[in-house]
C-alpha cells in the first residue's frame, strides 16, 4: 500500500521532548524547567494584549512595523533590518529554509539547543556537530568542522543548557575564520540577563558584516513566551530572502501590542535583571556548599551536575525533587545524563530547591 512519505531527514529528526510541567503532581508545583520568567510580564503588556481582544477580527499589519519600530528604539536599530517571527524558533527555522538543503552542512555545538538540528535536517541539509571544551563553545572545533559543503553555524551565546558564553572577541574570531558565504547565526535568547563586560550580543558583528544573522526573544526576560515573539536583526539581503518566505501575518496584533509594551517597560525589565543575576549567585554558592558542582552560568538558569554513584544522581535527584513539586530539567536529550537544569525563580522557590538538595545529598 502506498501512503504519503516524508523528505528524507524528516523522520531522523528525533521528536523534541519538553521540559515536565509538573501538572501530574499533586499540590503546589514550582515549574523550574523551561527558563521561564518567575516575575510574569510586565503588567502594561497584560493590559496591551487585554485591549487587543476588541479587534479580533482583523487581520495583523503584516510586518509587524510597531514592534519593529519600538526593537530599533530600544537598541538603537534600523527597523528595516528586523525581521519579526512567531518565536525565535520560527526565525531559526526561516534561516533553515532560506540557506539549507540537500547537501549542505550546518554547524552546532554538542550542547547546542535542539531547535538547531531541527531545523537543519527538517530542511534535507546535514547536522554536524562541533566538540564543546569543558561545556564552552570552542571557536577551534567549530572552524575545523567547516568543509566546503557548510552553509550555516548556529551558536547560542549564551548557551543553553549550560550557560556559558563566548567573549566577544571569541566570536570575532569564529566569524573571520568562516569563509564569507558561510552564515553565522547568533542567538542571543539570554543576551538581556548578562552582565559581562567582554559580551556583546552580535549587534556590532551584524552592522559590520554581510553573514551575520542575530535572533532575540520575548520569551524569556519579557515573560512572553506564551505569545510566541522573536525576532532577527541582519544584513538587508538576509532580511530580503527572509521575508519572502515569511507567511505574510506570522505575528498576530495581541502578540505585537504586549510586545512594545514589554519592550517599553524599562523598570519591569531591570527589576527582572537584577532578580536573575542576585539569585544566580545565591543558587550557585548555596548549591556548591552542599557539594554539587554548578556550572557558571551567565543566564537565568544554572546547570547542576550530580554524582554518578546510586542514589545520588540526577535521575534520583529529580525524582526527590519532583515528590517535593519543584520541576527541574532532565538534560539526557541534551547528552548531559548527570546534569539537571534549574531555572532561577521566586525567592520562595530558590531557597525551597537549595532546602530539598540539602535533604537529598544528606539522605543519600
Ligand atoms: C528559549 C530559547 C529561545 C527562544 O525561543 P522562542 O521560540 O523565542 O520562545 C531561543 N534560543 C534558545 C537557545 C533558547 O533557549
Amino acid at each position: 500500500m502506498s501512503r504519503p512519505v516524508p523528505k528524507p531527514g524528516i523522520l531522523d529528526i528525533a521528536p523534541y521532548t519538553p521540559g515536565k510541567s509538573g501538572s501530574e503532581q499533586p499540590g503546589r508545583v514550582f515549574k523550574l524547567s523551561a527558563n521561564e520568567t518567575p516575575l510574569g510580564p510586565s503588567p502594561r503588556a497584560i493590559a496591551a494584549y487585554k485591549a487587543a481582544a476588541a479587534h479580533l477580527e482583523d487581520y495583523p499589519e503584516g510586518t509587524s512595523r510597531v514592534l519593529r519600530e519600538a526593537i530599533g528604539r530600544k537598541f538603537g536599530l534600523d527597523p528595516d533590518r528586523i525581521v519579526c517571527g512567531a518565536g525565535s524558533d520560527e526565525i531559526l527555522n526561516f534561516l533553515a529554509h532560506v540557506y539549507l538543503g540537500p547537501g549542505d552542512e550546518a554547524i552546532h555545538t554538542t550542547h547546542g539547543f535542539l531547535v538547531y538540528p531541527i531545523a537543519t535536517m527538517g530542511h534535507g541539509a546535514t547536522n554536524v556537530v562541533a566538540a564543546e571544551n569543558n561545556l564552552v563553545a570552542d571557536v577551534d572545533a567549530i572552524l575545523k568542522a567547516v568543509t566546503p559543503r557548510t552553509k550555516l553555524v548556529w551558536l547560542a551565546n549564551p548557551n543553553n543548557p549550560t550557560g556559558t558564553y563566548l567573549p566577544f572577541d571569541e566570536v570575532k574570531r569564529l566569524h573571520a575564520g568562516l569563509p564569507p558565504h558561510v552564515l553565522l547565526v547568533l542567538d542571543a535568547a539570554y543576551a538581556d540577563y548578562v552582565s559581562r563586560n567582554d559580551y556583546e550580543s552580535g549587534i556590532e558583528l551584524v552592522a559590520t558584516t554581510e553573514n551575520t544573522v542575530m535572533t532575540r526573544t520575548f520569551s524569556k526576560i519579557y515573560g512572553l513566551a506564551a505569545l510566541r515573539i522573536g525576532w532577527m536583526y541582519g544584513p538587508e539581503h538576509i532580511v530580503d530572502a527572509v521575508n519572502r518566505i515569511r507567511g505574510p501575518f506570522n505575528v498576530s496584533n495581541a502578540a505585537m501590542a504586549a510586545g512594545v509594551a514589554a519592550i517599553e517597560d524599562n523598570e519591569h525589565y531591570e527589576m527582572s535583571r537584577a532578580h536573575t543575576e542576585r539569585w544566580r549567585s545565591w543558587l550557585t554558592d548555596e548549591i556548591g556548599k552542599l557539594g554539587l558542582e554548578v556550572t557558571p552560568s551567565v543566564a537565568n538558569f544554572i546547570l547542576i551536575h550530580f554524582p554518578h554513584d546510586k542514589g545520588r544522581t540526577a535521575d534520583d535527584a529529580d525524582a526527590f525533587l519532583t515528590g517535593r513539586g519543584l520541576i527541574l530539567r532532565a538534560l539526557k536529550n541534551y547528552q548531559l545524563p548527570h546534569a539537571l537544569r534549574l531555572t532561577i525563580g521566586t525567592e520562595e522557590a530558590n531557597r525551597l530547591v537549595v532546602e530539598a538538595l540539602g535533604e537529598f545529598m544528606r539522605r543519600a
